[in-house]
């Protein structure tokens, strides 16, 4: 089966979910300090926010990712198709 893996901006490799974990052209800084802010998600406060992961577990408004969630964010460029 072919997946496709792209890496998170500190290099772990994820798999990509539709709505969940989806490739971008490029990664904003978190709202809320100077890191990247890989987590674009809806805020415990209401608004949506980009975050990074320690923001994201801070903030977020639902523990998962999905539509009306949260997605995490992976860089266009670092997508490949393996076989599982
Ligand atoms: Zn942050």
């Amino acid at each position: 089966m072919k997946v496709k893996v792209g890496k998170r901006f500190d290099g772990r490799p994820v798999m990509l979910v539709p709505h969940e974990v989806i490739p971008v052209d490029a990664l904003p800084q978190c709202n809320f300090c100077e890191k990247t802010g890989e987590f674009d998600f809806k805020t415990n406060l209401g608004p949506w926010a980009n975050g990074c992961e320690q923001h994201w577990r801070m903030y977020r408004g639902y523990r998962e990712l999905g539509i009306g969630k949260g997605q995490l964010w992976v860089d266009r460029k670092t997508v490949e198709e393996v076989i599982r």
